[in-house]
């Protein structure tokens, strides 16, 4: 079996020993059963990876010796910061938005109500849909080798989504939009530090949702006159821009 690798804050870390309670204590010893002297791989918010083996396990902690410690390789901290604001799709399109952007490097997710989204979520079933929303993206994160794992959250409304949103680059992927295309904007642009881009659901954006976007400082953009499925948009988005600002 391949050494687990797992996300970790650097101040667990002390004198060379790394010790945790709570999620990572979970997942390490009582979801994956590992034991003393199995090793692993810590992955810190800083881009470090620390390799280890499992010291000690208590019965509410486990403290892991750190053996050595380098820069995480995959993590390539030239490309921009990419935020999917994917409005909520219908069905399982969620699970696999996440699962699809968190391979091609979306950096975190922002999914929102949009007007014409027609699954809802209901105030109290938030942070069950959060906990297996950030699973998914954690999963993903594991299998492809990546040693961030990008944060999912949610907002209820376009208005909190673009209000959110702090980004050097901001981009609404527009069905309606004639005038600027992808291709347009992306060669005007240079490479940002860090980009958000809004997706609609099946049914697209109501136009005050385009009006509250374009506010926000986010461009309208098409991707042609073919429409796309709302997953299809997400993913091809990040392909793009992995090729153009990543390393692919
Ligand atoms: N029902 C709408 C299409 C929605 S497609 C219609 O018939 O017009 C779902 C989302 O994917 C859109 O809101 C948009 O964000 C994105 N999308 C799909 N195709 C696109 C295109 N050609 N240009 C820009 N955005 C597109």
């Amino acid at each position: 079996m391949s050494v687990r690798r797992f996300m970790i804050n650097s101040r667990a870390i002390l004198d060379g020993y790394a010790s945790f309670d709570g999620d990572v204590y979970n997942h390490m010893v009582r979801v994956l059963r590992l034991e003393t002297g199995d090793a692993v791989q810590l992955a810190d918010e800083k881009g470090m990876v620390h390799f280890g083996t499992i010291n000690q396990v208590a019965k509410e902690w486990v403290a892991v010796k750190i053996t050595s410690s380098c820069p995480a390789t995959l993590n390539d901290s030239t490309s921009p910061r990419v935020t999917i604001c994917q409005a909520l799709p219908k069905g399982d399109k969620t699970d696999l938005i996440l699962q699809k952007g968190t391979e091609l490097g979306a950096h975190d997710f922002l999914l929102f109500g949009g007007r014409r989204s027609v699954a809802k979520i209901r105030d109290d079933q938030q942070n069950s849909k959060l906990e297996r929303w950030n699973r998914i993206s954690t999963e993903a994160a594991r299998q492809c080798g990546r040693p961030d794992i990008p944060s999912v959250s949610w907002r209820p409304s376009a208005v909190e989504a673009a209000n959110d949103a702090g980004h050097e680059l901001r981009l609404i992927l527009w069905e309606g939009e004639r005038e600027h295309s992808l291709k347009d904007v992306l060669s005007a642009a240079g490479k940002p530090a860090s980009l958000i881009v809004a997706i609609g659901p099946e049914g697209g954006f109501d136009p005050l949702e385009v009006r509250h976007f374009s506010q926000h400082g986010f461009l309208p953009v098409s991707l042609g006159s073919r429409i796309l499925r709302t997953e299809t948009a997400s993913i091809a988005i990040l392909a793009i821009i992995q090729y153009i600002w990543g390393e692919m």
